[in-house]
């Protein structure tokens, strides 16, 4: 599997590409657009003009502008990079300045709400191909992005029944570009594989590192100087983003809460195995739990290394 970037394409597959939101993942994007020759000229589009001054010192773009429906004009593509709450009045904003056959895309965590909100406004003369890079970190701004985020990780289309496919297949050939593989698949589909891969795992990890915050007859301290034990792993993921987890969880409601009831009978299943002595059954949920440890790591998804390759202090 590749670990770096290939080479800058000799035509680049965009004239003009939009980037509105220049945190994590749009900074990604310009990074590896830029260094590819994605497309010709790289547009970064943010509301607030310190991140907008920060991603013109970081060279992530050719122009930069405040107002989206202004930054969006003549682009033949447009990707939406803010939280999901953000997708449906943007996309209304936007609307009347997209070009004709511009394709416009997103990539949010969620897809059934964001294409809900996004469709309506979206003018006939443009392709809609909204889409979701599973990559990510817990980090956030212009600085946290870089240009290998995509590289061997999945990204996810989720283009409506009818959609021209010449414009489904050039999203498909930019997310390729930047080293991500594709999946393409339903917006319900998506959010209840999601739900279980990804929102409710985040539930869980802010769940229990609240939990421990609020635990009286365990000092602070203590949860910090311990956290080896596995805690720290679930503060690494309750670290993430307040605002782009609370839209997660405000818009994929549905599926959330059907994955939430099943890991509660799962969790009732092991209450009980505890209580009465099962050791079997839980040797035989932990054996098969590293069963898919293992498929992850196979699948290049993850680090082999102990300890998730983390450097010791002293090293
Ligand atoms: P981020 O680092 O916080 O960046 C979001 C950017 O969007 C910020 O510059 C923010 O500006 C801007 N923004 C927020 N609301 C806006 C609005 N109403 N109008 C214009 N700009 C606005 O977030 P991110 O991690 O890149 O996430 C962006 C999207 O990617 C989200 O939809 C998320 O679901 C999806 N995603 C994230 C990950 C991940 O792991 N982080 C992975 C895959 C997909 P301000 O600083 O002014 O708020």
């Amino acid at each position: 599997m590749p670990d770096t970037l290939g080479e800058p394409r000799g035509e680049p597959l965009f004239s003009r590409l939009a980037l509105i939101g220049m945190g994590l993942i749009g900074s990604s994007i310009a990074r590896a657009a830029r260094h590819l020759n994605l497309a010709g000229t790289v547009v970064a589009i943010d509301r607030d003009e310190e991140t907008l001054a920060r991603s013109a010192e970081l060279g992530l773009a050719d122009a930069f502008f405040k107002d989206a429906a202004e930054g969006v004009r003549d682009c033949d593509f447009v990707i939406l990079c803010v939280p999901v709450g953000a997708c449906g009045p943007l996309a209304k904003q936007i609307a009347g300045s997209l070009a004709h056959g511009a394709i416009v895309s997103d990539v949010g965590s969620v897809k059934g709400a964001v294409v809900a909100a996004m469709e309506p406004h979206l003018p006939a003369h443009t392709h809609f191909v909204p889409a979701h890079p599973v990559a990510g970190t817990e980090r956030s701004g212009p600085d946290a992005g870089f240009a290998t985020l995509f590289l061997n990780r999945w990204c996810i289309l989720t283009p409506a029944y009818g959609v021209d496919a010449g414009a489904v297949e050039q999203v498909r050939a930019f997310w390729e570009a930047m080293g991500s593989r594709i999946e393409i698949m339903s917006a319900p589909h998506h959010d209840l594989v999601l739900a279980i891969t990804s929102h409710v795992p985040h539930l869980i990890a802010y769940n229990i590192v609240g939990t421990a915050a609020d635990m009286e007859r365990v000092t602070e301290l203590e949860v910090i100087k311990f956290s080896a034990g596995g805690f720290r792993d679930f503060t690494r993921i309750a670290a993430s983003d307040p605002t782009m987890w609370r839209d997660i969880f405000l818009t994929n409601k549905e599926a959330v809460l059907e994955m939430i009831s099943r890991f509660n009978e799962d969790l009732a299943a092991l209450t009980r195995a505890i209580r009465w002595d099962d050791g079997d059954a839980l040797f035989d949920l932990f054996s098969r739990t590293r069963t898919i440890r293992r498929g992850i790591i196979s699948e290049g998804q993850e680090t082999a290394e102990p300890d998730f390759g983390r450097r010791r202090p002293e090293e």
